[in-house]
């Protein structure tokens, strides 16, 4: 099917405090999953792939988009050179706030906080948690992610502030940068890459008002312009489910100019869908590229699963 466009996307590829893995995996699993696509995928820029569709032209066969969300430094050390070797290009959604320093991902602050803990005991919204073992910690931190991706913005980087401290985290040894700066972003364009907006401070649009909304669209794409020179017109919506932006959101996308928004809502993404709700498959390096059609996503598991001998193969 020629007009439905695959847009796939990944965090991170080494572990993170935020998502652990054992060491070496996730590059390996990136590794296998780029060869995947090399052998069934046509991969082109999203904004080749936006210009075919805004013009009606017909999409190559599996079409795919490659994704990367907030900018981490292992994209541009590890993904770069990997996607190298396969001539593939990609989007890189930025956060000028991580790229800036001014701004934490509050979900990595978290994470490491935890697993830095020295307190025995954390008291979270009324319930009292242990956390002498990694199961208890681990339950103690899914409470307190939950509950603080309910918040705005504001509000749940100073209740992440305040949990972190209540945990007495051995301090961060030295070098932390999980995160690309503003030099690892020109990087990325020197390489022949996208980048698009990820909003300033990672805010999840929807628990903001509408004028945060507005400053977090409008201050991503001219800080993003300014700080690369490039024009930015592509936005890939923080958390991305449906529950993490609005009709305002979209509204305003719209309104700002901005000629596409992808999601993190699965499925294909249709001609016909609106451009500001764009679906997008998630990916960490270690998902089976194949089982994301067993979890009911028909469309994939036909484009997976079939070897076409008029299949162009790099
Ligand atoms: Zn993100």
């Amino acid at each position: 099917m020629s007009n439905r466009l695959l847009v796939l996307g990944w965090h991170n590829i080494d572990p993170t405090p935020g998502f652990p893995d054992p060491p070496g995996v996730g590059r390996l699993g990136f590794a296998k999953q780029l060869r995947t696509l090399a052998r069934f995928a046509t991969v082109l820029p999203l904004q080749e792939a936006l210009r075919r569709i805004e013009a009606g032209e017909p999409l190559p066969p599996r079409a795919v988009v490659l994704t990367f969300d907030d900018g981490y430094l292992d994209n541009l050390e590890l993904g770069v050179p990997m996607l190298a070797q396969h001539g593939f290009p990609a989007t890189f959604f930025l956060v000028p706030g991580f790229l800036s320093g001014t701004v934490g991902a509050w979900w990595e602050d978290l994470s490491g906080a935890f697993e830095r803990a020295r307190a025995s005991r954390l008291t979270f919204a009324g319930v009292t948690h242990d956390l002498s073992t990694p199961a208890s910690r681990q339950v103690a931190h899914d409470a307190v992610r939950a509950t603080v991706k309910k918040l705005d913005h504001a509000s749940r980087v100073a209740e992440v502030a305040r949990v972190s401290e209540e945990l007495e985290p051995a301090p961060i040894a030295a070098g932390d940068g999980l995160f690309m700066d503003w030099g690892g972003a020109k990087s990325l364009l020197a390489a022949g890459h996208e980048v698009g907006s990820h909003t300033v401070s990672h805010a999840i649009l929807e628990r903001e008002t509408e004028a945060g909304q507005l400053t977090e669209l409008a201050d991503s794409r001219r800080e993003l312009e300014s700080g690369l020179g490039i024009s930015v017109d592509t936005l890939a919506f923080p958390n991305g489910a449906a529950a993490d932006y609005s009709a305002t959101t979209t509204r305003l996308v719209s309104e700002l100019g901005y000629r596409c928004a992808v999601t993190t809502r699965a499925g294909l993404a249709g001609r016909s869908d609106s451009p500001y709700e764009m679906r997008r498959v998630i990916l960490t390096p270690t998902t089976d590229l194949p089982s994301v059609a067993s979890k009911g996503w028909r469309k994939a598991r036909t484009m997976v699963g079939r070897r076409v001998s008029s299949l162009s193969r790099r």
